[in-house]
């Protein structure tokens, strides 16, 4: 349990943001301090160089004239030069062009040959210079020239670069303070922001428990991130959209109680007046018995109903899929309905426009089109028609069906597909209508990821287009 605290500690916001303030004010400063150094000993080292060079082509004459290349004495470039070395803490070289020390500050080298690439390059012409990081020494090599340019030998300067070192750790005396400084205010300044920033989501936090105690609706208005205000707003929309799932589900509830109850209360009331009346004939017996048989198949019709909607009302119902002919279907269906049409005298036509055959569940798409035409049949007039037409691209394939019956009330066409309404109710329960048929219809075409369309007009009918892909994919569960 304890682990269990420690590491959530490391993943909170909090602990994190306060990390990443510290690295972003630190970093930067890790970064920089060793690079500024190291520039700084490069431009010391390259400006010594290049003084050392000037201050040796000042003496080049002198050393060249005087006879002082060659071995000749002179005593007051002797001392000058030496006192120069002393300054350096350094050491002063003349060779000649046979690579022979001439002349030697510390005097303990003279008649050696030196072999150094540098100096052999400085034979060449060239000034050079190399620091040796080992000694701590900058050595300077510069081309001695006559009058008539050419190189009669090569002056080597030694320079102490002590007071490098002493410098970088001046500066990195400096440096640690300022180190010190910048981390403990980024320190405190993370700190602060997070007492800053957490403030407002431990207030969230407290509405989100008020409401899961019930003590509280909605959550607050949050005033102090635009970020927090928005989950806080979205926060309210689930909330929002959850007590209208709730109330939807009482509503649900209440009219399946109100349906089922309304065939048992007639139910009950002929038996009453059969078992309340005595010398009751025979034939009131046989009507009343017709009666209370109609309600029960009333109420066999509502349960069934109900059941097909909870199965497809079910999260992962699933669809037992198949390649189906569905001209072959809907002629099949249309046999079955025929009869019913018939008895009103209203015309039944189907007219295919080509051969389909689509993936779909044979069971609950058989409901979609039994649904449509039943109330095309249903909610028309002695004498009227229905057409019902297939059709198919590449991708779908679209059903209407369209009557010339009694139409829908402008007002109700967009609750049609809602459980329990009836756009006209007294004629729907008069003909037998549960108010399901058209959710079900609705369900069961979601769950192939079609599409439902109605357009009606009161007094001159209905059409309803269905649009189904012909390849079912099943969608991915989030
Ligand atoms: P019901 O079982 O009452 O027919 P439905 O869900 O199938 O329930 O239909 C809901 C309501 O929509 C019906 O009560 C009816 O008023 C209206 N309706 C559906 N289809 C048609 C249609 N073809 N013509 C006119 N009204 C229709």
């Amino acid at each position: 349990m304890k682990n269990r605290i420690s590491l959530s500690f490391f993943r909170s916001i909090w602990f994190r943001t306060v990390f990443l303030i510290i690295c972003v004010g630190i970093i930067p400063f890790l970064v920089c301090v060793p690079i500024s150094l190291g520039a700084y000993e490069r431009v010391s080292i390259h400006t010594d160089a290049t003084n050392l060079m000037a201050q040796v082509i000042s003496y080049n004459n002198q050393i060249v004239t005087s006879g002082y290349v060659t071995g000749e004495e002179n005593d007051i470039l002797d001392t000058e030069l030496k006192a120069i070395a002393e300054s350096y803490n350094g050491r002063i070289l003349i060779i000649n062009s046979s690579l022979k020390i001439i002349r030697d500050s510390f005097s303990a080298d003279i008649g050696k040959t030196v072999i150094w690439e540098n100096i052999i390059y400085s034979m060449q012409g060239e000034s050079l210079y190399y620091f040796d990081k080992l000694t701590n020494y900058l050595i300077v090599s510069v081309p001695l020239t006559n009058s008539e340019g050419d190189i009669v030998g090569v002056l080597v300067i030694n320079k102490s670069m002590d007071y490098l070192d002493q410098n970088k750790d001046v500066f990195n005396s400096y440096l640690m303070i300022g180190a010190v400084v910048i981390l403990s205010m980024t320190i405190i300044i993370a700190v602060l922001s997070q007492i800053r920033f957490s403030r407002p989501m431990k207030n969230l936090e407290k509405s989100l428990d008020a409401i899961i105690r019930e003590s509280e609706s909605v959550l607050p208005e949050e005033k102090s991130f635009v970020e927090l205000e928005s989950i806080s707003s979205k926060f309210n929309e689930v909330i929002g959209k959850l007590h209208s799932i709730d109330e939807s589900r009482q509503e649900f509830v209440s009219n399946v109680s109100h349906e089922l109850k309304t065939p048992l209360t007639s139910m009950k009331v002929l038996a009453d007046s059969l078992n309340g009346s005595e010398d009751v004939p025979i034939e009131m017996y046989k009507e009343f018995m017709l009666d209370i048989g109609e309600e029960i198949d009333r109420e066999t019709k509502i349960i069934n109903d109900l059941l097909s909607l909870v199965r497809m009302d079910k999260s992962g119902a699933v669809l037992n899929i198949s390649a189906v002919n569905i001209n072959e279907l809907i002629e099949h269906i249309l046999k079955r309905l025929k009869p019913i049409a018939e008895k009103s005298d209203i015309e039944v036509v189907y007219e295919s426009f080509r051969p389909v055959v689509a993936e779909v569940d044979e069971v609950k798409f058989t409901l979609v089109v039994t649904n449509l035409v039943e109330n095309a049949i249903k909610y028309n007039n002695e004498g009227g028609w229905v057409h019902i037409s297939l059709n198919s691209d590449h991708q779908y394939f679209y059903i209407k069906v369209e009557d010339n019956g009694l139409g829908i009330p402008e007002d109700s066409v967009e609750h049609i597909f809602e459980r329990f309404y009836r756009a006209d109710k007294s004629h729907s329960r008069e003909i037998g209508g549960t108010g399901l048929g058209l959710a079900i219809t609705k369900s069961s075409i979601a769950m192939h990821n079609g599409e439902i369309k109605v357009h009606s007009k009161l007094g001159e009918g209905s059409t309803f287009d269905v649009r189904i892909p012909l390849n079912y994919i099943e969608k991915e569960v989030q």
